[in-house]
């Protein structure tokens, strides 16, 4: 059993399923100090063999002294995910570790711009409510196949087509007035090139690797970081 000063003791104190594949899980963790916006953990789960399984995640809340929140998309037969979605339950136990890695936090230099798909918005959550909090500007595109999938509409709703533009792929609700496309040349034709981005990009493997593509055409000076979940 991992027992390492890298892993704490966390403990679920909210859980919240958004939809069939999405979840929020609170976690109050020990000896924890908070995160930069863009900083990642590992959660390590034990069986009761000893058998552990550690995958990273995201952490989808503002900077806090005694714990973190992570959204979590249910992979179809995935060890971790579908444990987090379909069994875990307030009041577990599991491991979580300090916040990990410097490569993809908020710089915050330039005007941010956050571009993700899925559950890759969860960075995302964390950074832009750090923003709010500070009253600070920043664009966020975010595509999902279905509405209940845009997790952070309702709080980014009164800048929708200004600063936030959500996209839903699948699903095709009524008067719905976002975009209804996936990424594409003309998704960023709004940016103003004589402005300065730094832009992140976050989601699956094929998600960055589209947008990168698509954003390399463009015929703007942008600083990119990027965020792969996997495949
Ligand atoms: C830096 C980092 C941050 C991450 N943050 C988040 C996060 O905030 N939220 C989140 O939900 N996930 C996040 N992930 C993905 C997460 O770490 C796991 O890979 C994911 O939850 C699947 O783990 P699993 O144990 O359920 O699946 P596994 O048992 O590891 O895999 C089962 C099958 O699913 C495939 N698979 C693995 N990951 C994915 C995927 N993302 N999409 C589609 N198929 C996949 C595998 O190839 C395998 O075939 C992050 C990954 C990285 C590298």
């Amino acid at each position: 059993m991992i027992e390492s000063q890298y892993f704490n003791h966390a403990v679920i104190k909210n859980k919240k399923i958004i939809n069939e594949d999405l979840c929020m899980i609170d976690f109050k963790i020990e000896n924890w100090k908070g995160h930069i916006p863009g900083q990642y953990s590992e959660m390590c789960l034990t069986a009761e063999n000893g058998y552990q399984a550690i995958r990273p995640y995201s952490i989808a809340s503002t900077p806090k002294i005694d714990g973190a929140s992570f959204l979590v998309e249910k992979i179809p037969n995935g060890e971790v995910s579908s444990f987090l979605y379909d069994f875990s339950d307030i009041g577990d136990k599991i491991q979580i570790s300090n916040p990990i890695g410097m490569r993809f936090i908020l710089q915050n230099k330039k005007i941010p711009i956050f571009i993700a798909s899925g559950s890759g918005i969860a960075p995302f959550i964390s950074m832009s409510n750090y923003l709010k909090n500070k009253r600070e500007l920043f664009y966020m595109y975010h595509w999902s196949k279905n509405f209940s999938g845009l997790v952070n509409f309702m709080e980014n709703k009164k800048d929708l087509n200004s600063f936030y533009f959500p996209s839903i792929t699948r699903e095709k609700p009524l008067n719905w007035l976002g975009g209804k496309e996936r990424i594409n040349s003309k998704t960023f034709i709004n940016l103003d090139k004589n402005k300065n981005y730094e832009l992140y990009i976050c989601g699956s493997d094929l998600f960055v690797e589209n947008a990168l593509e698509i954003i390399s055409k463009i015929k703007i000076n942008f600083d990119i970081y990027t965020e792969r979940f996997g495949s």
